[in-house]
């Protein structure tokens, strides 16, 4: 079996081993300060001698695997080895935030589980089982960087299956196989947790963690997106900024900021629910007219929702009339759809808006393009009857 340096010291990143097997790309080595991954905190990265790792596992023997391709190393020889220390650092730091993250999160909804926890240079977010609040959110992120000011010592310790203390400890004990030591790491007195990753040894190491996202993650509940260390620092300057160009941008206080985007999208959901009314309304008064024997709907309505105008269209259509349907908002959306086959929607329609410089294209059932310039509406509208009327000659 390997020896895994990083069990007893995460800081080892250069070391010295001898080659035990060489297989195509894989290496194995006596021993090795190369996490192979586990508990969602992604592989090492490094070099052995001067030859790329670009991955290392564990095989079903329980050997720590290490990828070099194309490497030339032979059994018995003794190499010169490096984790690739920033991005490891940056992992045992981000594991060590998911830890005090996740307890911080539980002392506001003491019901939050883990579902699943990533931790990558590129993303790190613990998936719990229901959704928090942005209060409980901050409140857990004031109580973990406080945990940071403190500088707490993070440590870890071998407990018996048996063990009564086992019962204070986050666990999943169906995880662990039966003849695995359950390793636990404490963070000052405010969190047990099984774990065999990797962490720092205090929590001001981590000198800041933010919450900068949460998502649905489906059936597995919230993704808890965070940040720590420098990244957190400059993601968190980034944020205040955006966060104060917007209070600027809405005109309140910063205090009220998230209840005046609230009451705007309320009302601009009111305005539109009367829009689409209104317009519907409007469309429903509209007669069709009899233009060379064929039924054709001609109309200018405010163009907002394309729902209400697209289904006028499909109406009309499907009782073999011709709609002409101009849409105004800043701009022109045209739809023209026909229930005859004398009237090619994927011909005309192109035709007429390009006398406007707009375009447009579809099918000879449907067809929609638009016009820039709002004020030709009319003109849009009147030509494009024209047209029917002209193809039916
Ligand atoms: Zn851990």
């Amino acid at each position: 079996m390997t020896d895994e340096i990083f069990r007893h010291d995460g800081y080892v990143f250069e070391f010295e081993a001898n080659v035990v097997s060489v297989n195509g790309d894989e290496v194995i080595l006596d021993s090795t300060a190369f996490y192979p991954g586990g508990g969602g905190q992604v592989c090492d990265t490094g070099s052995i001698r001067d030859i790329r790792v670009t991955e290392a596992f564990y095989n079903k023997d329980g050997d720590i695997v290490h990828r070099a391709p194309g490497n030339d190393l032979t059994p018995g020889e003794r190499v010169w080895c490096s984790v690739d220390w920033d991005r490891r650092y940056g992992l045992m730091q981000g594991h060590t935030g998911e830890h005090l993250l996740f307890c911080s999160l539980k002392r506001q909804c003491p019901d939050l589980t883990i579902t699943k926890i990533m931790i990558s240079p590129e993303s790190k977010y613990v998936i719990v089982n229901h959704d928090l609040t942005w209060e409980q959110i901050r409140d857990a992120q004031r109580f973990a960087n406080q945990a940071i000011v403190d500088n707490l010592a993070v440590t870890k310790s071998i407990m018996d299956r048996d063990d009564p203390d086992l019962e204070k400890v986050r666990i999943k004990l169906d995880r662990i196989p039966e003849d695995e030591e359950i390793s636990v790491v404490a963070i000052g007195d405010i969190d047990l947790s099984a774990c065999s990753g990797v962490h720092v040894m205090e929590t001001g190491e981590l000198e800041m963690l933010i919450v900068d996202r949460k998502v649905s993650a489906g059936k597995d509940g919230i993704a808890i997106h965070f940040k720590v260390g420098q990244e957190a620092k400059d993601a968190a300057a980034d944020m205040t900024s955006i966060a104060t160009a917007i209070v600027d941008e809405i005109g309140c206080k910063t205090e009220d900021s998230v209840r005046a985007v609230a009451n705007s999208r309320h009302e601009l959901d009111l305005y539109g629910r009367l829009l689409r009314k209104a317009t519907k309304d409007l469309a429903s008064r509209i007669p069709t007219e009899d233009v060379g024997g064929i039924q054709v709907y001609s109309a200018v309505l405010p163009g907002s929702d394309r729902a209400v105008l697209t289904d006028t269209a499909e109406s009309v259509k499907s009782r073999g009339g011709v709609a002409l349907i101009v849409g105004v908002t800043d701009t022109l959306s045209v739809i023209m759809a026909s229930g005859d086959t004398r009237v090619d929607c994927r011909k005309l329609l192109p035709e007429v808006l390009k006398q406007f410089g707009g375009r447009g294209g579809g099918k000879p059932d449907f067809a929609q393009g638009g016009v820039q310039d709002a004020a030709l509406a009319d003109e849009v509208s009147k030509a494009l009857k024209d047209a029917v009327l002209k193809s039916l000659d």
